[in-house]
């Protein structure tokens, strides 16, 4: 498939242990040339109600549908795109693409879903973050209390100047904060407490070895009671099978995300998901011209 085209192509670049300056100037000029040429996509991947199992959100996540590849995954490009700077412009038109169609959808179907975007380092970097955020609500009308901000546990407040200002002025628009891959990082229990966190992402890892490694699932077991005794909500990700689910459900888990319940999908495959739902429930979606 495509898909896995992108994928060996992942494995061969990551093999080059002395990739050449050459290739990486080449890789980072069609990545350019990608994001002029419309070829990047946006999925969205759903997020469900751990109690009632209905559909409360979705993270956005990107692909490049590069034109001879196909759906090349972000583990490829982000880090390129990150080296290079690329993840500034990029990481600004996912954002307001996501924002755009989570309204839309809420919209359409009188849902308000909440919508994940991944934030990158170097986007927190940047001074005008802030002031890129509140435009993007002020332009596409969301309610910025569904927007919200995730960022990796590994990312540290001694290599991001003003870090911890960033993301309360980021609360402050309304925006919630997600600790993203937690638990994979090397975050101090004293940094966790300054995180102004709404939610706690625990990392895929952990939760594929429920019912497989009893440490794992005593880790995954005190996230959890740990983060709820912070007040943070727990979302896991990488749901895969109904032990996990099972598993995660007794703890009190929030928020599930994983294949159990759906992959990340395009755009109008969402939107048919949510017809599907609306239908299921019988509620008819709102007559949409924009849709
Ligand atoms: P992440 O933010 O931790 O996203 C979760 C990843 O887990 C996604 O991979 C998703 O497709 C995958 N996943 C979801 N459910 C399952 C499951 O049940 N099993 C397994 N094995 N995997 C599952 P994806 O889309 O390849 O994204 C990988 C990473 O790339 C993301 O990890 C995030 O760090 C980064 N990324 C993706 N989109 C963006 C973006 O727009 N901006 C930035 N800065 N980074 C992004
Ligand atoms: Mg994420
Ligand atoms: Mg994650
Ligand atoms: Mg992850």
């Amino acid at each position: 498939s495509a898909k896995g085209m992108g994928r060996n192509n992942f494995q061969a670049y990551v093999a080059v242990p002395e990739e050449s300056h050459q290739q990486r100037l080449a890789l980072e000029a069609k990545l350019r040339q990608a994001e002029k040429n419309g070829e990047l996509r946006v999925f969205y991947q759903p997020q469900i109600d751990g109690q009632t199992e209905d559909i409360v959100g979705m993270e956005a996540l990107i692909r490049w549908e590069h034109p001879e590849l196909g759906m090349i995954s972000p583990g490829f490009f982000i880090p390129l795109a990150e080296e290079s700077g690329l993840i500034i412009s990029i990481g600004e038109w996912i954002l307001r693409a996501a924002c755009h169609d989570a309204r839309r959808w809420q919209l359409r179907y009188g849902l308000p879903l909440r919508i994940g975007v991944n934030l990158s380092p170097l986007q927190l970097r940047q001074p005008s973050l802030v002031q890129v955020v509140a435009a993007v609500v002020r332009e596409t009308g969301i309610d910025p209390h569904l927007l919200d901000l995730e960022v990796t546990e590994s990312i540290s407040v001694k290599s991001i100047p003003n870090l911890l200002e960033t993301l309360h002025a980021l609360r402050d628009l309304g925006c919630s904060i997600s600790i993203d891959d937690f638990g994979t990082g090397q975050s101090s229990l004293d940094y966790i407490k300054r995180f102004p966190a709404d939610h706690i992402k625990i990392d895929q890892a952990f939760v594929r070895n429920i019912g497989v490694d009893p440490d794992d699932e005593a880790i995954v077991q005190a996230t959890i009671s740990m983060a709820h005794n912070l007040n943070r909500k727990v979302v896991a990700e990488g749901v895969e099978i109904e032990q996990h689910l099972d598993f995660l459900r007794a703890q009190g888990c929030e928020v599930l995300q994983g294949f159990l319940f759906c992959r990340p999908l395009p755009a109008a495959s969402f939107d048919n998901l949510l017809q599907e739902r609306a239908r299921l429930l019988g509620s008819a979606p709102a007559p949409s011209a924009s849709a």
